[in-house]
C-alpha cells in the first residue's frame, strides 16, 4: 500500500518530469485490517458471558434464591467473567504487540511460582476438572517477564480446560533441559488433528469441528503466546492425539546467572 504525500514538477534530463511522493503504508494497512478483525471477533465473543453474566443477575435479583443454588450461579457469573476478563486481556495484548508497544521487563524469575500463581486463578473456578501440578524443585531461573508468562500460562491452563471434558486432569509440569526451563501444560481433551498443529498459533485460527463450534473463542490466545514466547528468544509447541489429548510447551532460555552458577566449574 501506498499513499500519495506531495506532488512536484522538476526538469529532469531536460524534460519537465511530473512526481509524486509516496509513502510505503503497507504496516499501517495491515495493522487497521487488524483491529477491525479483531474489533468485530471480540465484541462477537463478549456477548455470550455478557449474556449469561446479565441473565443469572436479574434471575437471582428476581427471586428467593436458595442458598446452594446461589452458589451455583456465583460460580457461572465467575467463570464467564474469568472468560471476558481473559478476552480483552488477549485483545489489548495483542494490539500493543502489534503497535510494538509492549514493554517487556525481564527479570530472573522462577516458573515454579508463576505456575502456581496461574493454577490458583482456575482451582476455584474450575472444579470440574483436576489441576496438577508437577514441577521438581531446584528448578533454575529463567529470564522473564512475569506479567506476561503469567498471561502465556493463564491462556494454555484455561485452553486445557475449555477442551476438555468435565473430570479430566489437567496437569501443569516444568523441567530443566540445556539451559532452557520447558514448562508443559498436558490436558486429557479431545486433542488437535496432526495437520492443524502448527495452524492453532495463527491468529484467528481456530480448529473446525462440531464439538469447537459450540465452545467460544477468538483464535486469538495462542497466537499471543506464541508471540509473547518469542519476544523472551523461547519457543512454543504442542503435540496432540486427537480423542487422548493435547500437550502445549513453551521453552524458556535460563537466567544469565543461573546458567554462569550452575556450570561445572572449568578449574575442576
Ligand atoms: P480460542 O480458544 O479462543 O479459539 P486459541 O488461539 O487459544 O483460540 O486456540 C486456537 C485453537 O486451537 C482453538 O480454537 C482450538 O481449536 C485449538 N486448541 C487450543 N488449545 C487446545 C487444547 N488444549 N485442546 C484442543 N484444542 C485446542
Amino acid at each position: 500500500w501506498y499513499q500519495c504525500t506531495d506532488k512536484a514538477i522538476r526538469w529532469i534530463d531536460g524534460r519537465l518530469v511530473r512526481m509524486e511522493i509516496a509513502v510505503d503504508i503497507t504496516e499501517h494497512k495491515d495493522l487497521e485490517r487488524l483491529k477491525d478483525e479483531m474489533v468485530s471477533a471480540v465484541s462477537h465473543e463478549m456477548r455470550t458471558p455478557l449474556t449469561a453474566m446479565l441473565g443469572f443477575t436479574e434471575f437471582m435479583l428476581e427471586n428467593e434464591v436458595p442458598r446452594e443454588e446461589q452458589q451455583t450461579y456465583l460460580g457461572t457469573m465467575q467463570r464467564e467473567t474469568l472468560r471476558l476478563n481473559e478476552l480483552i486481556g488477549n485483545f489489548l495484548d495483542l494490539q500493543r504487540l502489534n503497535a510494538r508497544r509492549q514493554s517487556f521487563v525481564f527479570a530472573p524469575l522462577a516458573m515454579e511460582d508463576v505456575i502456581g500463581e496461574a493454577v490458583a486463578l482456575f482451582q476455584t473456578a474450575s472444579e470440574k476438572h483436576h489441576l496438577v501440578i508437577d514441577c521438581p524443585t531446584g528448578l533454575p531461573k529463567v529470564h522473564g517477564d512475569g506479567a506476561q508468562l503469567y498471561h502465556v500460562l493463564t491462556n494454555l491452563i484455561s485452553n486445557a480446560i475449555k477442551y476438555s471434558p468435565y473430570g479430566g486432569t489437567v496437569t501443569i509440569g516444568a523441567r530443566h533441559e540445556e539451559e532452557m526451563v520447558i514448562v508443559r501444560v498436558r490436558d486429557e481433551g479431545i486433542g488437535i488433528p496432526t495437520e492443524e498443529l502448527e495452524r492453532v498459533f495463527e491468529r484467528f485460527y481456530r480448529v473446525d469441528n462440531t464439538d469447537r463450534r459450540t465452545i467460544g473463542g477468538t483464535g486469538l490466545g495462542l497466537s499471543l503466546v506464541r508471540e509473547i514466547i518469542h519476544a523472551h528468544q523461547g519457543r512454543a509447541w504442542v503435540e496432540s492425539k486427537p480423542g487422548k489429548g493435547s500437550s502445549f510447551y513453551i521453552a524458556l532460555p535460563v537466567a544469565a546467572k543461573e546458567t554462569a552458577e550452575s556450570a561445572p566449574s572449568s578449574t575442576a
